[in-house]
C-alpha cells in the first residue's frame, strides 16, 4: 500500500472497511509504511539514559544527534531535526528503512504497543477483523511483537 498522507482515523478506518469487504483479513506484520518513523521522529521519541550511554562509548555516530537527553537534534545546530536521521527511502518503492535498525531506541522498537494507537496512527498493519474485536486485535498485536517487546496485554 502507497505511504500517502490520510486524513483523521475515521477516514482511515472507513477505508480499510470499504477495502476489505471481499476478504476479510488480520493483522499482518509491518509493511514498513514509514508512517510510525514520520510521526515521532521529529521530537516524539523518548531514549533511556542506558541507551545514550550506549550510543556514547560504542555508536558515537548516534550520539552526535543526541542533546539534554533529547533525540534527533541536529549535531550542528542542537535544534529539533523535522525528520529522524536514520529514516531512509527504499529506491523506486514505498517502503521506509532504518538506517540503525539494531540500535534504535526502545520506544521505537516497542512500536506499536496497543491497537488503540495504531488506529490513531493509521498503522497499516491493521486490518478489518482487528477493529471488530480489538481484544482479539490486542493478543494478535503482541504475537506479532513478542521478540520486540513485553506483552501488553
Ligand atoms: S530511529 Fe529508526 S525506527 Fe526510530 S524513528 Fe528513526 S528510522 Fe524510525
Ligand atoms: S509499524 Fe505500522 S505505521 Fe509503522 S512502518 Fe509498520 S505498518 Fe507502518
Amino acid at each position: 500500500m502507497p505511504f500517502e498522507p490520510l486524513g483523521n482515523s475515521r477516514c482511515r478506518v472507513s477505508r480499510i472497511r470499504c477495502s476489505l469487504k471481499v476478504e476479510e483479513k488480520t493483522m499482518k506484520e509491518c509493511n514498513s509504511c514509514g508512517k510510525c518513523c514520520t510521526k515521532y521522529g521529529n521530537g516524539g521519541l523518548s531514549v533511556t539514559d542506558e541507551e545514550i550511554e550506549f550510543w556514547d562509548v560504542f555508536r558515537p555516530k548516534i550520539a552526535d544527534y543526541v542533546r539534554d537527553g533529547k533525540i534527533w537534534m541536529n549535531p550542528k545546530t542542537g535544534e529539533q531535526l523535522e525528520v529522524c536521521p536514520w529514516l531512509k527511502k527504499v529506491p523506486n518503492e514505498e517502503k521506509y528503512l532504518c538506517d540503525i535498525y539494531f540500535d534504535r531506541p526502545d520506544d521505537c522498537k516497542y512500536y506499536p504497543v496497543t491497537v488503540e494507537e495504531m488506529i490513531r496512527d493509521e498503522c497499516e498493519m491493521i486490518e478489518l477483523k482487528d477493529l471488530d474485536n480489538p481484544v482479539k486485535a490486542q493478543e494478535t498485536l503482541d504475537k506479532i511483537m513478542v521478540d520486540s517487546r513485553p506483552s501488553y496485554s
